[in-house]
């Protein structure tokens, strides 16, 4: 059985790098009905909050990516990472180490000037039986001193670490709190993963864990660094290149699965298939399609799937995705009902031509205000002299007309551009000022159909008169 893990720390808001790492997880679980596991690593306390534990876990609702066990927070766990601790001690893996942080430091410096390498020089290694080095202190771990670790990477091959540039790290600060190369290891061994996989950053992490796994007598899982995602100028990704927090983007009008296919494409890709389904994802995800180099952001492509992903969206579901933002724009009142068939009815003249959640909402505008405002330029160039008998003919008509549907408004429309032997956008074009107060707007008859007659009169009217 497969079981892999999402192990964020919540210093910060689930970025775009990380709600990568958790989707190729996701992905490679349901892949093969394996099991993915939430775990919240928060053994920093100073930085980390319940408030991003919270953002975290909304972000991967969020984006639907659902977990199977969890969220499993190791501050719940401190029991657990002090026996295993107290079991290395005892078997002589480990030790307590006396040395102040002053103390560390200064060493720290000289062994810098003398260009030597700065890590602990194992001072208390060998103090087993001296008085005061017991029981006390940070606990570090001992690292083989000599030799090669080698971390066979599913996306790097084998990559050697020289064992003699690993530190004795400290496994258990002297306040008591378990460090992180510890944690992961003991959780991911208590929680059965068989593959961890998470960002390249931790590559260098790797033999230190390695080596906490063999002397735990613990099987060594297998190991999967992605590429860091990058910014356009190549360096990695940060708020430097604009927003990274996954939120950040919902609350730019961004689906949620238009996200998810821009992000498993960057650094995975299935012949040139650019947009899945969900369930096209799961089937086709696998290590060997995921690239071995960093895959850059870039926003434009995300903004073309989410238009792809609007275009094909039901327009009920889209109706009730842009409420929040209708609230946001001011366009109805936060709490305001909205009759959502109607609503869907709106959407569907113009979900080809948004490309976010804000421009549909944006967009919405004339249909459900009770009034518009004219663009000046617009209103000078065709709402006028030369436009006004057109526009009171075909108020005339259309407060006689009993099929006020696309079709009804056609006929009526073309009537009146017959008898005058006018050009449609002579009449339609002042209408499109008259009704939505700019010129731009999908096709004007079914614009109108939804807008009602009551409206569409009342807008005649106020046109009319303007002129
Ligand atoms: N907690 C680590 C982080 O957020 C991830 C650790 C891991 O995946 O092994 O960077």
């Amino acid at each position: 059985m497969i079981r892999v893990r999402f192990a964020p720390s919540p210093t910060g808001h689930l970025h775009i790098g990380g709600a990568r790492t958790a989707l190729f997880n996701y992905l490679f679980a349901r892949n093969n009905n394996g099991k993915f596991i939430l775990r919240i690593e928060d053994t920093d306390r100073t930085r980390s909050t319940d408030e991003y534990i919270e953002a975290i876990i909304e972000g991967m609702k969020w984006l639907k990516l659902e977990w199977d066990e969890g969220p499993f927070r190791q501050t719940d766990r401190f029991d657990v990472y002090k026996s295993y601790v107290e079991k290395l001690v005892k078997e002589g893996k480990a030790y307590h180490c006396c040395c102040s942080p002053e103390e560390l430091e200064q060493r720290r410096k000289e062994a810098m000037a003398q260009g030597k390498p700065q890590k602990y020089d194992g001072r208390c290694r060998n103090k087993e039986g001296v008085e005061g080095a017991r029981g006390q202190g940070a606990v570090r771990f001992k690292m083989p001193q000599e030799g090669q670790t080698i971390v066979d990477d599913m996306m790097r091959g084998k990559v050697v670490f020289e064992n003699d540039q690993l530190d004795d790290l400290i496994i258990m600060r002297s306040d008591g709190t378990p460090t992180y190369n510890f944690t992961v290891v003991v959780d991911d061994v208590d929680m059965k993963i068989t593959h961890v996989i998470r960002g390249d950053d931790h590559l260098n992490n790797t033999p230190k864990q390695i080596h906490i796994y063999k002397a735990l007598g613990y099987e060594i899982p297998l190991f999967a660094h992605l590429p860091m995602i990058l910014g356009a100028d190549k360096t990695r990704l940060s708020k430097r290149h604009g927003a990274t927090s996954v939120m950040a983007y919902k609350e730019m009008g961004y689906l949620p699965d238009a996200l998810v296919n821009y992000l498993v494409r960057l650094g995975w890709s299935y012949g040139d298939q650019e947009v899945f389904t969900r369930e096209e994802l799961i089937r086709h995800f696998s290590f060997e399609n995921v690239g071995k180099s960093s895959a850059v952001f870039n926003p434009e492509k995300l903004i073309w799937l989410n238009s792809q992903y609007i275009i094909k969206s039901n327009p009920e579901e889209l109706a009730e995705m842009v409420m929040p933002f209708l609230e946001n724009a001011g366009i109805i009142q936060k709490g305001q009902g909205i009759d959502k068939q109607w609503l869907s009815k709106a959407i569907k003249t113009l979900q080809e031509r948004a490309k976010t959640m804000v421009e549909l909402a944006t967009s919405l505008r004339y249909y459900i205000a009770e009034d518009i405002e004219y663009n000046e330029k617009a209103k000078a160039k065709f709402l006028n002299e030369k436009s006004l008998p057109y526009l009171k003919e075909l108020k005339e008509s259309i407060e006689s007309l009993s099929d006020f549907s696309a079709h009804g408004l056609e006929n009526i429309f073309k009537a009146i551009v017959e008898k005058h032997g006018i050009k449609l956008g002579a009449l339609a074009q002042p209408v499109r000022v008259a009704i939505t107060g700019g010129t731009e707007s999908p096709g004007i008859f079914e614009v109108l159909e939804v807008l009602g007659k009551e409206k569409t009169i009342k807008r005649l009217e106020k046109a009319i008169k303007a002129i």
